[in-house]
């Protein structure tokens, strides 16, 4: 699952402050319209729940859920189910407002939000936890809709609890409604290239920025933290373009071999290793934390929130970082690490992919309609390079690191959209 310890207490930024600072940045050299401002520093809905479920032993143990929609103007709310003991309701607003600029940054027609769960999935049984999601579900069933808000998994959540949801919630309405969810298994309309999506757009964008720094895939080194969907998928694409990924961490610790590691027997081995890299023999063992300060040329933060923090943004040595996780550098790191002139491509371009061909897959159950991988692979890497593009043009136009850029670009077609839409 790719989970990572948090930053120590005294470096943990509030993920929803870290959101804002950004966002305030990008409004003032947009010169945004204060009563946009304000709009859209509130979220437009804010849900919390109470879930008692019984437990395999028989007792019953209440779980809170949220769903926060951030933005709708844009179109139907998009986003991702989180189960984590960490969730908390500033965690899924930030989660929330970044899903809105993600989705604005590659110009899908969505809205932003984001649910979760506070639980440990990895400490429950598959019947607990389809009680949980199905129960999250109907709490939802006014909130959830292929024209309202349509989830996806997230971290601790994947194709089988979003074959759930869609299971109870069209149970609901008496019909099958397949386009209320993306992420499903592909028997129940999943796409095709959605499972790899977000580590195939971190691909992507890290090849289009190593292109502008002039790093040659061929030569160039890489190290992934975190080894879920996300950091895996980037991890093995990454090795397909050409370059040497020589260390992976998980929880257990990080994983590091100077002539490059063998992802494939890597993912055998933590499939059957309970989802965990602990033991694998290709690499040696080096502490957790010394993923981020190796000598590589790209760094790729693709486990949780606020692991590059004002302590640690010092030492890290790579020339470019592509954020495969939501929110993966605390605000105050960002200036650290423009001074030293490393290029970040922030999390809103660089994990665009994962909602792209989510995006795909809703077009594709409204059609009742199946696209090749091909074709949706084709698709979304045209639409991350593109998204690239516009966000490097815009950080040369106004000065400014890719981060900026990217919520100036989003912030633009947003605030734009409440200028057309108007009705306050
Ligand atoms: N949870 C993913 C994200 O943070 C995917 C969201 C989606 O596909 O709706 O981007």
């Amino acid at each position: 699952m790719g989970y990572i310890e948090p930053a120590p207490l005294k470096d943990r930024e509030n993920p929803f402050e870290a959101m804002m600072s950004r966002f305030q940045i990008a409004s003032q050299i947009l010169g945004l319209d204060e009563e946009i401002y304000n709009v859209l520093k509130n979220p437009t809905k804010q849900v919390i729940v109470s879930l008692p479920i019984t437990m395999d032993d028989g007792s019953i143990r209440v779980f809170e859920g949220y769903r926060v929609i951030h933005s709708n103007i844009l179109g139907p709310s998009k986003g991702g189910i989180r189960f984590d003991p960490g969730v908390h309701l500033d965690e899924v607003k930030a989660l929330a407002a970044w899903m809105t600029w993600k989705c604005a940054v590659v110009d899908i027609p969505y809205g932003g939000a984001k649910g979760g769960i506070t639980c440990n999935p990895r400490e429950m049984s598959s019947g607990e936890i389809e009680r949980l999601m199905r129960a999250y579900t109907t709490s939802m069933i006014e909130i959830f809709g292929p024209d309202r808000d349509i989830p996806a998994p997230d971290m601790g959540t994947g194709p089988r609890e979003m074959a759930w949801l869609m299971d109870s919630y069209s149970r609901a309405q008496g019909m099958t409604v397949n386009a209320v969810v993306t992420g499903k298994p592909l028997v129940l309309g999943g796409s095709l290239g959605r499972t790899e999506a977000t580590g195939r757009g971190v691909m992507v964008s890290a090849l289009a920025a190593m292109q502008k720094l002039k790093i040659n895939p061929y030569t160039a080194t890489c190290a992934v933290q975190g080894f879920g969907n996300v950091g895996s998928w980037a991890a093995r694409l990454l090795i397909e373009r050409g370059v040497k990924v020589v260390a992976v961490s998980d929880i257990s610790g990080a994983f590091y071999n100077e002539n490059g590691l063998d992802i494939e027997a890597a993912v055998i081995y933590r499939d059957q290793n309970k989802g965990s890299l602990e033991g694998f023999p290709g690499a040696e063992k080096i502490p957790g934390d010394s993923i981020l300060s190796l000598e590589v040329d790209v760094l790729v933060p693709a486990a949780t929130e606020d692991v590059i923090t004002f302590s640690n943004a010092n030492d890290i040595k790579a020339k470019l970082i592509v954020e495969g996780a939501n929110g993966p550098t605390s605000s105050r790191a960002d200036k650290i690490i423009s001074d030293k002139g490393i290029m970040v491509v922030p999390d809103i371009l660089a994990n665009a992919g994962g909602v792209t061909v989510s995006y795909f897959e809703w077009v594709q159950n409204r059609l009742g309609y199946k696209w090749t991988e091909e074709r949706v692979n084709r698709r979304s890497d045209r639409i991350m390079k593109d998204a690239f593009d516009k966000v490097y043009k815009t950080s040369i136009n106004y000065n400014v690191n890719m981060r900026i850029a990217a919520y100036i670009v989003a912030i633009d077609k947003v605030a734009k959209t409440y200028k057309y839409r108007g009705g306050f």
